[in-house]
């Protein structure tokens, strides 16, 4: 659309590239969660977030670095859990 802003960028906490926010799944801490957090479906949830392409490459990445818990400060010992919301993340409609 002329004119309109450009779309803010977020960085994938799989890949670590910088994408448009509209392209990525936001994830949010959710104590009450199985894995400690949730996909944010309408990235309207107040709270650190975390950004992610719905990609397996980059799900894995973010597995094996354990990202995820360090992108939403997680405490330490804490449940955060990325692959308790693996299928979510990769199903999601953006
Ligand atoms: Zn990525």
């Amino acid at each position: 659309m002329a004119g309109s802003p450009p779309e803010p960028t977020r960085q994938c906490i799989g890949c670590r590239s910088r994408a448009p926010r509209s392209s990525l799944v936001r994830l949010v801490a959710d104590e009450g969660a199985p894995g400690g957090c949730r996909v944010d479906r309408g990235r309207n949830q107040p709270g650190r977030g975390a950004h992610i392409h719905p990609r397996e490459e980059c799900v894995d990445e973010a597995t094996k670095r354990r990202a995820l818990p360090r992108a939403l400060r997680a405490l330490p010992g804490s449940s955060v859990d990325i692959s308790k919301v693996r299928a979510e993340i990769l199903g999601a409609r953006l």
